[in-house]
Formats: C-alpha cells, structure tokens, sequence
C-alpha cells in the first residue's frame, strides 16, 4: 500500500482496549475516563480479521497496545492467533509493564507467553525511576509493578526490549540520566518522546513541553556529545545516538521539533472501536467496523484500507489546527 506522498504502509498499530490500570495525565485526562461499551470493541475474531487482510496488503509489522492492553482479558487468546497470519514478520507489544509478572497459568508470567506467541519487541513505558513522581504521573503507585515487569520481559528473552520515557518540563528531567544507566545497565532501548497534544489542552501548557533537543543536551551535559547514528533505525521514527564510551545507543522521538517527522511514516492506526486512523495527529478516521459487522467481504474490506491510505495526510497537524478531540487512551498511541 503506498500513499499519495510516497509513504508505504508496512506497520499498522492495533489497539485492542481503551482501558488501563494507569492514569497517565497526558494520554488520559480526567473528564474523559468512562470506558466505551463492550460491544463497541472489535471482537478477537474481527481484529484478526482486520490483521490479516493488512497482512495480505502488505503489512509486515504490528504492534498491539491500548489503552493498556494486557488488561484485555484472556488477550494471549488473541496473541495466539498472530504469528499465523500471512506476511507478519514483526510482532511488537506496547505496555505499562505492571502486568508482565501476572500469571497466565501456574509458572508462566504473561511476558513469557506473550513471547511465546512469538512476539519479537515489547516496549515498555517507564517516565521515570522515582516512585512519587511515577505515582503522579501515571495516577498509580505501581513503579515497583513496571520495574518487575521489564526485568520479566528480559528474562521471557524478547529480541528487543524499548524504555518509552515521555519528555514533561518540571517531571522527569531529572530522571533523564538515571534513565540512562539504568537502559545500560540492562541492555534496553531508551527512547524519549515528546508530549504530544492528545489530551487536555491544560496537560500541553507550553510550560509542560520538553522539547528532545533540550533533553539531548541534558544527556550530554552528564556523557558529553551525543554521536549520531543515522544508519540504525528501528521502523520508526526514532532519532537514534551513541553515548560516548558505551555501545549503548538511545532514542529521541521529536513528534512536535523535528520538521521532517512524517516524511518516513509507514504507520496506518487501527482503534480498539474499529476506525482505522491514518495519521495519530489528524481528526482522520474512519469507521471500518460499520462495513465489517454488515458483512462486508474480504474484497470490500482490502478496498477500505486502499481508500484510508489513500486518504493519509502529508503531514500531522499537531503543531497547527490540533486540539485533542479523542484521547490518546482510545486511539493507541
Ligand atoms: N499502556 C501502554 C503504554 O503505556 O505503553 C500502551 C498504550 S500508550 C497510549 C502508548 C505510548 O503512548 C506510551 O509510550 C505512552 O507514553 C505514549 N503516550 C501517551 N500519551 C502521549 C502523549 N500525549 N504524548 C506522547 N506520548 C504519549
Ligand atoms: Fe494507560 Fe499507557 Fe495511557 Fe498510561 S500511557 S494511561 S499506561 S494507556
């Protein structure tokens, strides 16, 4: 599938709940936690369904995340099911981590078997090591929950596991460097993201924003210069750097300051409530779960998909016209 712009389509995000243990501020604002009804959710048979006809059109690679998504209940039902779909060569988890311990069944943690589903890449979101500040920024006290969580991911043996540590001015920065050795320590993937405005105008008061060149220069204020690394990229758009003296490299993801953002997007979104979003930062969606639960067949399907590239915008509007419509929650981010 390839776009107007020359994007082609490869990575579709599935979220599979708008619900989660947690409370970030910035994904999930206060007026608007009442979860949708179950019967608005895709059903396992039709997210599958949905998966597999990306698959045929090409999609390689998907990542489910929420909402939380290990909260879906008897979600490896569903995991199960992915690695036998056409095409799908990467499979990826996006979590809080505080429920990668829980037991599935007697011995075997859900890191475990979501890696034996045949997950290659967990990526876990971790702001900060300091339990108060986690505490206030996620609404929970479950720092010591995501922590068991990575160190459950890393023992399940995931080929890669990500730290996603969102970038909030008078929150984390000074958590940015204890990040750092912490990822070094363990061998993870760092990457820093700034906020974007998908929750309340009040979270992305322009006194919140951390842009990643400030957070880039706080990292080399401790390491010294950061090296580019253009060639390693990880399907994303990830700006990736060596820390001198470590083979340790580290992420920044500049939604908001890096103007050439979208130029490499391969990203197609499908909601927990069955739209598929073009772009995370525009109003445009559309409601594949109408078509599909009428009993639309696998040709009018494949068409719709065709028809959503096809209306994928050059560029998010984020830095413009955006203001939060939806929360992040229930679209995936
Ligand atoms: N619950 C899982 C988690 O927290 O990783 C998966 C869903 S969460 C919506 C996916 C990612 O989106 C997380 O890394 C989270 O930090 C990020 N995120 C949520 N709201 C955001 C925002 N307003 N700006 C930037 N990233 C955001
Ligand atoms: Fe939940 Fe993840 Fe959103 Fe936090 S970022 S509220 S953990 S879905």
């Amino acid at each position: 599938m390839e776009d107007r712009f020359g994007h082609r389509i490869s990575y579709l995000r599935v979220s599979i709940t708008d619900r989660c243990n947690e409370r970030c501020t910035y994904c999930m604002p206060q007026e608007l936690q009442e979860w949708l009804p179950r019967h608005d959710i895709l059903t396992f048979e039709e997210t599958i369904r949905l998966i597999r006809i990306a698959g045929e059109l090409g999609v390689t690679k998907i990542r489910l995340t929420g909402g939380e998504p290990l909260t879906r209940r008897d979600v490896i039902q569903l995991f199960r099911q992915l690695p036998r779909l056409t095409n799908l060569r990467d499979i990826g988890l996006s979590t809080n981590g505080t429920l990668l311990t829980r037991e599935v069944e007697p011995g075997l943690t859900m890191a475990a078997a979501v890696r034996a589903c045949g997950f290659n890449s967990v990526n876990i979101s971790l702001d900060t090591l300091d339990r108060e500040e986690y505490a206030r920024v996620t609404g929970r006290d479950l720092l010591p929950d995501a922590l068991a969580g990575i160190d459950a991911a890393i023992a399940a043996g995931f080929p890669q596991v990500k730290i996603n540590c969102v970038l909030m001015r008078g929150h984390n920065q000074e958590a940015l460097v204890p990040l750092v050795d912490f990822a070094a320590e363990r061998n993870l993937l760092l990457r820093f993201i700034e906020l974007m405005p998908v929750s309340t105008t009040e979270v992305l008061a322009e006194s919140n924003f951390f842009p990643v060149a400030e957070a880039k220069r706080t990292i080399e204020a401790k390491f010294g210069s950061l090296l580019p690394q253009p060639e390693f990229r990880t399907n994303g758009p990830a700006s990736y750097y060596q820390i001198p003296g470590r083979a340790q490299r580290i992420g920044f993801i500049g939604a908001m300051t890096n103007l050439h953002f979208c130029e490499s997007c391969n990203k197609l979104r499908l909601t927990c409530d069955g739209k598929l979003r073009p772009c995370l930062g525009s109003y445009l969606e559309f409601d594949i779960m109408k078509p599909l639960r009428a009993g639309a067949s696998d040709e009018e399907l494949r068409q719709f998909f065709l028809d959503v590239v096809e209306r994928k915008p050059e560029q998010h509007d984020f830095r413009t016209t955006y203001q939060p419509g939806r929360k992040m929650v229930a679209i995936g981010g």
